[in-house]
C-alpha cells in the first residue's frame, strides 16, 4: 500500500511539474552535522550547527505531507548519530513519506 502510495503522489508530480505546476518530490533534509567519521576533507562535523527539535521536524513533516511530497532522506553528517533518529523516521513514516536515508 505504500509503495503505491507513492507511485501515485510520483506520477502525480510528474503531470504537475509537465504542465508548468511546480511539484516538490523529496524533502532532503541534513537531521545533524555532526558525524563520528570526521574525514580530513569535510567540514561538517567541525560545525556547531543549530539540531532542528523533534516538534519542529514534526511540523516540517506536516507541511511537506501538505505538499504532497513523496519522498524524505534523512541526510547528514551522520543521521544515526542523533539519538531520536528512529523517532524522526518514525514521524516520516507517519505522515506517508517514502523514507530513504544515506
Ligand atoms: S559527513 Fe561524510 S564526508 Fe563528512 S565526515 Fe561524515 S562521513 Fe566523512
Amino acid at each position: 500500500m505504500r509503495q503505491i502510495n507513492t507511485a501515485f503522489k510520483l506520477v502525480k508530480a510528474w503531470i504537475k511539474n509537465k504542465i508548468g505546476i511546480l511539484q516538490p518530490i523529496v524533502l532532503a533534509h541534513m537531521v545533524t552535522f555532526r558525524c563520528n567519521m570526521r574525514c580530513h576533507y569535510c567540514d561538517y562535523w567541525r560545525r556547531n550547527s543549530y539540531e532542528m527539535s523533534l516538534r519542529e521536524i514534526e511540523t516540517l513533516f506536516k507541511e511537506a505531507s501538505d505538499l504532497d511530497v513523496a519522498i524524505y532522506t534523512a541526510t547528514g553528517g551522520e543521521p544515526l548519530i542523533r539519538e531520536d533518529t528512529c523517532s524522526i523516521l518514525n514521524l516520516a513514516n507517519d505522515r506517508l513519506l517514502h523514507v530513504t536515508h544515506h
